[in-house]
């Protein structure tokens, strides 16, 4: 489910994002971007541990 996945940037470590179907790559599926500095998102895979 998208709205489980927790998404970081790692430019800025933002977690504001946005999804754009142009983003798309296979390393973002979901063509999440931040919205501060247009970087690919990046799954924070942390979100999953606890
Ligand atoms: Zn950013």
């Amino acid at each position: 489910m998208i709205q489980n996945i927790k998404y970081q940037c790692p430019s800025c470590n933002g977690c504001q994002y946005r999804f754009s179907v142009f983003n798309i790559t296979a390393k973002n599926p979901h063509g999440a971007n931040c919205i501060f500095c247009k970087a690919q998102m990046m799954v924070s895979y942390k979100a999953f541990a606890s």
